[in-house]
């Protein structure tokens, strides 16, 4: 385990535990930059990530750094609040994002309320430094270019 600490005091927030196979993904998310497991040997990128290939079950699986912009592909309005620091945020929409790379992950949406979250809305990935080890990927709508 990369990180030591599961709980922030300052905070009160849970933290993600970091395992030893995560740690390419952590320390990418430091530097504000998100990166999936891709197998050398399909090329297909996956998530969540895992030793093996999704698509192929190849063992041969490295990294690859990606545009961090997709679309929502689906979501949930949380209206109860499952840990204390949560309240204030209540309700906070739960997303799950496809990648324009095509992996799909769980998120937040952020700098949004939860009413604008929908099917197909553009999203590009934004970070939140939450302790010196913890950096965590969300997601905002994407502005106009
Ligand atoms: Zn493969």
């Amino acid at each position: 385990m990369a990180n030591t600490k599961l709980y922030d005091e300052s905070t009160g927030r849970y933290l993600p535990i970091q395992y030893p196979e995560e740690a390419e993904y952590w320390e990418s998310a430091k530097k504000h930059r998100l990166v999936v497991p891709k197998c050398e040997d399909c090329g297909h990128l996956f998530y969540p990530i895992g030793p093996v290939c999704s698509h192929c079950l190849s063992l041969n699986v490295g990294w690859q750094q990606v545009s961090g912009k997709g679309r929502i592909s689906s979501y949930v309005i949380f209206h109860k609040a499952w840990a204390e620091w949560l309240k204030p945020r209540v309700p906070y929409a739960v997303v799950q994002v496809e990648l324009d790379e095509g992996p799909r992950l769980t998120t937040n949406l952020v700098e949004a309320g939860p009413e604008e979250a929908r099917v197909g809305l553009e999203v590009e990935a934004v970070f939140e430094t939450v302790t010196d080890e913890v950096t965590l990927l969300q997601f905002r709508p994407r502005k106009p270019a």
